[in-house]
């Protein structure tokens, strides 16, 4: 994606996001409310308060191949059980109770903090483009993360995080 590209987009890509989000919120709850043991383990009491999640059916994903951008249409079908959009992850209702998931997508939400939604998406973007969703470097970063998680391996995954963007 060229710069002229991203910046023809991004404004668009946001509105899109702050009206998800809006149009969520009554549904969204904090993190912490879902009572997951390990994540605190991993996590700071702050980011598990601000964070929130949202049950849906289906996946919000923004219409992108409607916008003109069709290359992305393999990610836009998503067969993937969560996705997070600055603090706040929608997960479909089957991935409710699962803490690996949660963990997952919080990764994504340390994520958005550290590097802004500008970088993120910029970020994100061009991974998916030149490695396609799985092998994309922050997904990467997630599925790794949460294989140690799995794996019961204890870190600060906020400090992991940011000293892997740094
Ligand atoms: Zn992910």
């Amino acid at each position: 994606m060229t710069p002229e590209e991203f910046h023809k987009y991004y404004p668009r890509l946001l509105g899109w996001i702050d009206n998800t989000l809006r149009a969520h919120a009554e549904s969204a709850r904090t993190v912490a409310s879902r009572g997951f043991s390990r994540l605190p383990l991993y996590f700071s009491a702050n980011t598990l308060m601000s964070a929130k999640v949202v049950p849906v059916d289906q996946l919000p994903i923004p219409p992108l191949s409607s916008w003109g951008l069709t290359r992305f249409a393999d990610f836009e079908r998503g067969t993937f059980d969560g996705i997070t959009y600055l603090d706040t992850f929608f997960l479909k209702r089957g991935a409710l109770r699962n803490e690996a998931i949660h963990f997952h997508e919080l990764i994504h939400v340390i994520q958005w903090r550290i590097l802004g939604p500008e970088n993120f998406l910029r970020l994100y973007a061009d991974g998916l483009e030149r490695f396609g969703y799985r092998d994309s470097p922050l997904e990467i970063m997630a599925h790794d993360a949460e294989a140690a998680f799995t794996a019961n391996d204890v870190f600060d995954a906020e400090k992991m995080v940011a000293q892997k963007l740094s």
